[in-house]
């Protein structure tokens, strides 16, 4: 069964994934539209973006952005991006941990390569007191991504991990999560999955999103609530007040350049809250689901194009 979300899905991803149209828009996309959403190409555009986010009291998650490399040099020289700017965020003193994917570390070529890699960068925030979150893929990659956190977070305290509600999988792995005492990043999920794999209809992921939060609330359990959606937050909120969850023990998380109102209103309201702010020449597939999680993001692309 195709319901309304992933046909839209699917469309804007197919769309995106022409050869035609990633060519043009990687070439003109940054005026197109894509720097709402990318905080620019170079590290300093994305400090700087990160300073901003401080100033009125809003962390940051950073993210290098690349996914799925070919080889292991490639593997390598994310890993050695990643280090050099956990050391940069150190020097400058800003308030952001980073996100990573382990694809973009090795995990496609060798999982022992992943986290040989990905250790290196969890090792180097650990001596700066800074934090490194695994980002979740698509479902080809949960089970080799879970893995490969279970066995980082029995070395280092200083990683968590991201749970896509939905993933009919999810609430069994977040009973695992809790039972480790790990720190979860909750969100939606962004790619396209069958329906044997995720919830097909908008309203059952909602649910799970719901059910899912108040269960790793209830647990005492670390829980980054990534949503932009005002009935998830309004609920994350009534259950923190329920269960008595201090402030402390939960954040909202929200993307670069979506909602920034509603970020700062949280942050203004005493809730602790994050941006992720993704930087980098790959910006092409991240961008992609960006405008498949809203098509009215593609009038906007298409509004620019007759911007002067
Ligand atoms: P929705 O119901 O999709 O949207 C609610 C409202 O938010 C919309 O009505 C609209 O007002 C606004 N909105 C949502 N998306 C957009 C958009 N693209 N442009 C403009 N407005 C929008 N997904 C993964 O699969 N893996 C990850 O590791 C991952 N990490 C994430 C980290 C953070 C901090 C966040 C916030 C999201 C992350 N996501 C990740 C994406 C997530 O799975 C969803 O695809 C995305 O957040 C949209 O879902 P939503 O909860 O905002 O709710």
């Amino acid at each position: 069964m195709v319901t309304a979300m992933n046909r839209t899905r699917g469309l804007v991803l197919g769309l995106t994934g022409h050869p035609w149209v990633s060519r043009t828009v990687t070439r003109y996309g940054m005026r197109l539209g894509a720097r709402r959403f990318v905080a620019g190409e170079r590290l300093d555009e994305a400090m700087t973006a990160i300073a901003g986010l401080n100033r009125v009291g809003i962390r940051g998650t950073l993210d290098y952005l690349g996914e799925s490399v070919q080889d292991a040099p490639q593997a390598e020289a994310a890993c050695e991006t990643y280090c050099s700017l956990v050391e940069e965020i150190a020097r400058r003193g800003l308030d952001t941990n980073v996100s990573l994917k382990a694809s973009q570390l090795g995990l496609d070529l060798d999982p022992k390569l992943a986290l040989e890699l990905v250790g290196r960068v969890v090792e180097t925030a650990g001596r700066h007191g800074n934090f490194v979150r695994i980002d979740m893929e698509d479902s080809h990659h949960t089970q080799a991504t879970l893995d490969l956190f279970r066995a980082l977070r029995e070395r280092h305290e200083n990683v968590g991990i991201v749970i896509q509600a939905y993933l009919r999988r999810s609430a069994g792995d977040m009973r695992d999560l809790a039972a480790m005492g790990a720190s979860v990043r909750l969100c939606k999920g962004a790619y396209l999955e069958p329906p044997e794999v995720a919830f097909p209809d908008k309203k059952d992921v909602d649910a799970s999103f719901e059910e899912l939060m108040r269960a790793y609330m209830a647990s005492g359990n670390h829980l980054a609530v990534a949503t932009h959606d005002d009935r998830m937050i309004a609920a994350a909120k009534r259950f923190a007040d329920e269960l008595r969850v201090p402030r402390d023990r939960f954040e909202f998380q929200m993307l670069y350049g979506i909602r920034p109102r509603a970020q700062r209103e949280l942050a203004a309201d005493g809730y602790r809250m994050r941006v992720y702010v993704p930087y980098g020449t790959e910006w092409y597939p991240y961008f992609s689901r960006r405008l498949a999680e809203r098509p009215a993001n593609i009038l906007f692309v298409l509004a620019n194009l007759f911007r002067r």
